[in-house]
């Protein structure tokens, strides 16, 4: 009778149903609803006393070494048993069984202290012993190439009174007779004594496993040893479903080859220890790595470090991981050190296998904590569980990966949870799935769906709050802008209409005092021209001079109102226009005397060619006059006439009073006056009138000062440049 008790199965207190059904599965309900089933079968787990699993044969039957070296196999279809004794195999130890593609079936191990073999052909066992060889051959030395080759590694203390002893052996199979014949022993210095290992990549290279690991070249078959790895001894290595080879070295890690690069992973990767005894490559693809900490389980991402119970963890040679036709996993134990397994069954035995059927129901996942709206800065700690049906792994055992927003699939993990940290404001999705300890994924992740807030800036209310006041700072700007514009416009048409009325009254004043002032002028003149006495004339000529000014003025500001209306227009004479400067200079003379300015001219002797005279006239009296007038007595004023290209420039240049450089660009403007000079009599019309008849002409004036270092007579420089006016 077998008692389970309560308190290791965790049974309800008083089951009041037992139901057997028909899956071997016995059902206990409880009172309070619970329901628990008890695998009462070997289906998932099984374990079998002083047996080794090995193999299966083509036959399909199962081959075990038992614990007193004898060989027996099982055939599941009849359950019939057969046993070969030491007799039959003709060797005292036996470590492997192994079939080759000839039907044959190969143990190997040792036979009167030295290395030997047995092959069974299905009929009897024919034994090759090799004392020359080594001690034994390694259990896990022995492998089928491609090309049909048997080959045996090397074990045992080393051979060191027999000469070329070590290496590896190779049997060649006759396929005609089925004849096994020893091909070759590949002994040290060019092999290693040891190998305790071999693979074979898919590009046809063996790889031996010794203290370094070698690639057989296969042209040459000369061995060429793997530098970079370390550790002691490989004890187990194996090529996956991808063709990558992978090496478990001890004491070092579990290595796997790609392009020639090596990848090693160890305790920090998730392999439980570095004590490590096997590899197995599951049909899955995945990889078990078993060693004295536990059994380890690589998903082509990350590593398990215990894929079953911590006492599952398997040390010695002689362990080893099988795996057997529709995806069995056998784990022989040779064990007397660890609490095995086996141990744990209470019958004290230290060798025998586990037969581990995986199961296929996939876990469930659940997300239970997940906000559905996360407040910036975007972080969230999201929780989720699941459960296996009927606990065939435990709660804690499952892993689980994470999807967020359809991207990668994260690595396997036992946490329960996931801190997500400055996520994307937006929607998001989250997919979280579990994995049972058979690497059973559910199918249907669990989905989570929630937003990050957007930051303030990008809230819609903020926006239009942003844009609302935007647009009334412009709205405001935009009629400030309109009223002062509007503003100095009216100023400016007031100041226009102001100027021209002005204009026009001085118009009509002129007008008015045009002919008055000729009828002073004339007799004047006539007086002037009788009058011999000195005292007479001095006065009768102050008089004649001031009538000249008012009518220059006069006539200054009708030829204001003829541009104005257009009826002034060039009238283009030829001749030399220096001898025109100077008749103007000589009507000046008279005036620069009397105020002690000295008056020269200086040209080019004569300048022929087109131009106004009546214009050229007023320009240049007016800027010579200007130049006379704010010049202090002992200066001087001094005018020049160059030609350049198709135009003439008249510079007309004093040792004045000089313009100060504010006030430069307004002397051209119409009733202009510097203020500081304004004592010098004036009108401000003059250069005015100036630049308007330059402009008519189509020439250009321009004005400088200081033109000297002088500070008290910084003088002035005006300069007119007027193209020769040629008539049609
Ligand atoms: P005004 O009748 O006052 O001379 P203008 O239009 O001829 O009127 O000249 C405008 C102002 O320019 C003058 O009031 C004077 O201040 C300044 N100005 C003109 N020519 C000279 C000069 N050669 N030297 C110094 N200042 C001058």
């Amino acid at each position: 009778m077998r008692v389970y008790p309560r308190g290791t199965l965790g049974l309800p207190l008083v089951p009041i149903s037992l139901f057997e059904a028909s899956s071997k599965r016995m059902w206990v309900i409880g009172r309070v609803g619970y329901v628990y089933s008890i695998d009462l079968g070997a289906e998932e787990w099984m374990t079998l006393a002083n047996l080794h699993y090995q193999c299966e044969t083509r036959d399909g039957r199962q081959w075990f070494i038992r614990l007193e070296q004898t060989i027996v196999s099982y055939d599941p279809a009849s359950g019939e048993w057969l046993a070969y004794d030491a007799a039959d195999i003709q060797l005292s130890r036996v470590f492997s069984l192994t079939p080759s593609s000839h039907g044959l079936l190969w143990a190997t191990g040792r036979h009167q202290g030295f290395a030997a073999l047995s092959v069974f052909d299905g009929k009897r066992w024919e034994m090759r012993s090799h004392p020359e060889f080594a001690r034994w051959i390694e259990p896990r030395g022995v492998s089928e190439t491609a090309d049909g080759t048997m080959v045996f590694g090397a074990g045992g203390r080393v051979l060191s009174d027999v000469p070329g002893a070590g290496g590896i052996l190779r049997y060649g199979v006759d396929g005609r007779t089925g004849r096994v014949d020893l091909t070759d022993h590949h002994a040290p210095p060019g092999y290693p004594y040891y190998a305790t290992a071999f693979a074979e990549t898919p590009d046809g290279a063996l790889w031996v496993g010794s203290t370094l690991i070698y690639r057989v070249n296969p042209e040459t078959s000369a061995p060429e040893p793997v530098r970079g790895l370390g550790g002691e001894n490989t004890v187990s290595m194996r090529v996956d479903h991808e063709g990558a080879l992978w090496v478990a070295k001890e004491h070092f890690g579990v290595c796997r080859r790609l392009d020639d690069d090596w990848e090693v992973f160890t305790e920090a990767d998730g392999v439980a220890s570095l004590l490590l005894s096997d590899l197995l490559v599951l049909p899955d693809g995945s990889l078990l790595a078993s060693s004295a900490a536990g059994i380890s389980r690589f998903d082509g991402k990350s590593w398990t470090a215990r894929a079953y119970p911590e006492q599952f963890g398997m040390v010695k040679r002689l362990s080893s991981m099988k795996l057997a036709s529709a995806g069995e996993i056998w784990l022989n134990y040779c064990d007397d050190e660890l609490q095995s397994p086996l141990l744990l069954q209470g019958g004290g035995q230290r060798y025998g296998a586990v037969r581990h059927r995986p199961e296929a129901t996939p876990p469930e996942t659940r997300i239970i904590d997940c906000l559905n709206k996360v407040a910036q800065p975007g972080n969230t700690h999201v929780t989720w569980e699941g459960s296996d049906p009927w606990g065939a792994t435990p709660r804690e055992q499952l892993q689980y990966s994470w999807c967020l927003n359809g991207g990668e699939w994260s690595a396997y993990a036992a946490d329960g949870g996931k801190t997500f940290l400055n996520l994307p404001h937006g929607p998001h999705v989250l997919e979280v799935r579990a994995r049972d300890r058979d690497f059973n994924v559910d199918p249907s992740p669990d989905r989570a769906e929630f937003t990050v807030v957007a930051p303030l800036w990008l809230q819609p209310w903020f926006a239009a709050m942003v844009l609302l006041m935007v647009g009334s700072m412009v709205l405001l700007v935009w009629v400030w802008l309109y009223y002062h514009d509007k503003r100095l416009k009216d100023r400016a048409r007031h100041l226009m209409e102001v100027d021209q009325v002005k204009t026009s009254f001085f118009t009509n004043i002129s007008h008015e005092l045009n002919t008055p002032l000729t009828l002073i002028n004339g007799p004047l003149e006539r007086v002037l021209g009788i009058e011999t006495d000195g005292k007479k004339r001095k006065m009768l000529s102050m008089a004649a001079r001031n009538a000249e000014r008012v009518s220059t003025l006069v006539s200054q500001l009708l030829d204001f109102r003829r541009l104005e209306t257009g009826q002034l227009q060039l009238e283009p004479v030829s001749g030399d226009i220096a001898v025109r400067i100077q008749e103007v200079m000589d009507t000046l003379r008279p005036l620069a005397q009397t105020r002690d300015v000295d008056l020269r001219f200086e040209g080019t002797g004569s300048c022929i060619g087109g131009y106004d005279a009546d214009k050229l006239r007023k320009i240049t009296k007016n800027l010579v006059d200007n130049a006379i007038k704010y010049t202090p007595s002992g200066g001087r004023v001094f005018v020049s006439l160059s030609v350049q290209d198709s135009s003439f420039v008249l510079s007309v240049e004093d040792s004045g009073v000089g313009i100060e450089p504010e006030h430069l660009e307004r002397v051209f403007d119409r009733f202009y006056r510097v203020p500081e000079k304004s004592i010098i009599d004036g009108s401000g019309i003059g250069l005015n009138l100036t630049k308007d008849l330059v402009g008519l002409w189509g020439g250009t004036i321009s004005v400088e000062s200081p033109v000297s270092a002088d500070t008290e007579h910084p003088g002035s420089r005006f300069t007119v440049a007027l193209p020769f006016i040629n008539r049609e």
